[in-house]
C-alpha cells in the first residue's frame, strides 16, 4: 500500500529529540583514573580465618581478629597460627588464603579447617580491579549513580546535586480559577508541574499568562532563576497563538516547531539565551505526551546523563485503525502485559489520559490485534 505524506514539513520525533539534545550544553566530565591499586591491599572476601594455605588442615591458634578498616600490621602469622578476619579486612603478613566460617570447626581453642585451603582462596588480591593510574572512565562518559560511586571511591569531586529548576506557565485567556461555561480551569499547569517534579526537577508553577504578546514577552524576558520553562498553549495556528512570533522577536533560536506526531503536532522548542523554552501544545493530551518525551531528554542532557529511552514494547489486545500519516500515540490500558486500546476522544480528552497506563505507537495504516509495538508508559 502506498503511504501518503500530508505533512512533509513536519519534523520526525526522533529528529526533534536529536536537535534538542545537540543544542543543549552538557557538563564536561573529565576522565577518571585510579588513584591507587584497587584493592590497595590483599583483602578478605569472606568472614573466616586468614592463614597460610600450605599448612593445610593443621589446627591453628587464633591470634586475634581483623575487621574491615583494621590495620593488618597488628598481626604477623607464624607457623600454626591464623587470624580471624571479616569481609573487607586487609590480610595480615604471612597469610595467603581465607577459610570461611562455614568451613571451620573449633576444638581446644584451635581453629580446624574442614577443607584443604589453596593460596588465594577468598582473597581479593591487591590490584585485582585496577592498578593505580588505570583509566576507569573516559572523558565525558555520561553520569549515572554507579559512576558517581566510582568518582567517590577515587576521591574525585562529586557532581553538584542541585535539582534543575523548571518553571511552568500555561497560556490562554480562557484559563480562570472559577470558570463560566465559556472558560476552563488551568489543568495543564498542575499536570506539568507534577510531571517535572516526578522527573526530579525543582518546580515553580506560575499563574497562567494571557494571550497577549507583550505579557508573553515580559514573562520570557524575565523568567527568574529557572533553566527550563514549560509553557502550554499558544503555539498552534490560531489568531491567539502568539508564542512563536514573540520568541522570534526576542531573538530566540527556534530549535523546531511542529513535529510529526498525533497528538502534539504544534510542539515548539527554543533557546532564549540560556533558557530552554519547551512550548507545549495547549490540548492536555498533547501537552502531556510532549512533556513526557522532551523534558526527560532535556534534563538528561543538562545534567550530563545518557539520553533516556522511555519506550517499552508490548502486543495490542485489539486493532487500532490509523489513516493519518503522522505516527499516532494511542491511549491504552495495560492488561496482563498487553496493551488494551482505550476508546479515546483525541487530544482534549483528559479523562482518557487519566485512565491510560501508556500510549501505543501506531504508524500509518494502523495495527492488528496481537501486533507488537513500542509504547510510552505514563508517569
Ligand atoms: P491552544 O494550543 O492554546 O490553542 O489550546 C488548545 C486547546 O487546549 C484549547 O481548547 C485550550 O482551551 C486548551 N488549553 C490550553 N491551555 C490549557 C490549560 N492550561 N489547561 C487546560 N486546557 C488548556
Ligand atoms: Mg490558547
Amino acid at each position: 500500500m502506498a503511504m501518503s505524506c500530508d505533512h512533509p514539513d513536519l519534523l520526525p520525533l526522533e529528529e526533534a529529540l536529536r536537535r534538542l539534545w545537540e543544542a543543549l550544553p552538557t557538563p564536561h566530565l573529565p576522565e577518571l583514573r585510579a588513584e591507587r591499586d584497587d584493592p590497595a591491599t590483599d583483602r578478605a572476601s569472606m568472614d573466616g580465618i586468614a592463614l597460610k594455605a600450605s599448612e593445610g588442615r593443621a589446627p591453628r591458634r587464633v591470634l586475634g581478629t581483623l575487621f574491615a578498616g583494621s590495620d593488618p600490621a597488628a598481626f604477623s602469622l607464624t607457623s600454626g597460627t591464623a587470624v580471624r578476619i571479616m569481609t573487607g579486612a586487609a590480610l595480615p603478613l604471612g597469610a595467603d588464603a581465607i577459610v570461611p566460617v562455614e568451613q571451620l570447626e573449633s576444638a581446644d581453642g584451635m581453629a580446624l579447617p574442614t577443607i584443604d585451603p589453596a593460596a588465594g582462596d577468598h582473597v581479593r588480591p591487591r590490584g585485582e580491579q585496577a592498578r593505580g593510574g588505570d583509566l576507569l572512565l573516559a572523558a565525558d562518559t555520561p553520569l549515572n549513580a554507579a559512576r558517581v560511586a566510582l568518582q567517590a571511591q577515587e576521591g574525585r569531586p562529586l557532581p553538584a546535586r542541585t535539582r534543575l529548576r523548571v518553571g511552568v506557565a500555561s497560556t490562554g485567556d480562557e484559563l480562570v480559577p472559577t470558570p463560566a461555561p465559556h472558560q476552563i480551569r488551568d489543568s495543564n499547569g498542575p499536570m506539568l508541574a507534577a510531571l517535572a517534579h516526578i522527573l526530579g526537577a525543582e518546580v515553580e508553577l506560575r499563574s497562567a499568562l494571557p494571550d497577549d504578546p507583550a505579557a508573553l514577552a515580559a514573562a520570557l524576558q524575565h523568567p527568574g532563576d529557572i533553566r527550563i520553562l514549560l509553557t502550554s498553549g499558544g503555539v498552534s495556528m490560531g489568531d491567539h497563538d502568539h508564542l512563536p512570533a514573540v520568541l522570534r522577536d526576542l531573538g530566540a533560536t527556534i530549535l523546531f516547531h511542529r513535529i510529526r506526531l498525533k497528538p502534539g503536532k504544534p510542539m515548539l522548542a527554543a533557546l532564549l539565551g540560556d533558557l530552554l523554552v519547551l512550548g507545549l501544545p495547549g490540548n492536555p493530551v498533547s501537552a502531556y505526551l510532549n512533556a513526557l518525551l522532551f523534558l526527560p531528554q532535556a534534563m538528561a542532557r543538562l545534567e550530563g546523563r545518557s539520553a533516556p529511552d522511555p519506550w517499552r514494547r508490548a502486543r495490542l489486545t485489539a486493532p487500532v485503525k490509523h489513516k493519518g500519516d503522522r505516527p499516532l500515540l494511542h491511549p491504552c490500558r495495560l492488561v496482563e502485559g498487553r496493551l488494551e486500546p482505550l476508546p479515546g476522544k483525541g487530544s482534549a480528552d483528559l479523562i482518557t489520559l487519566a485512565k491510560a497506563d501508556g500510549f501505543a505507537w501506531i504508524e500509518q495504516g494502523g495495527l492488528e490485534a496481537g501486533a507488537k509495538t513500542r509504547w510510552l508508559p505514563v508517569v
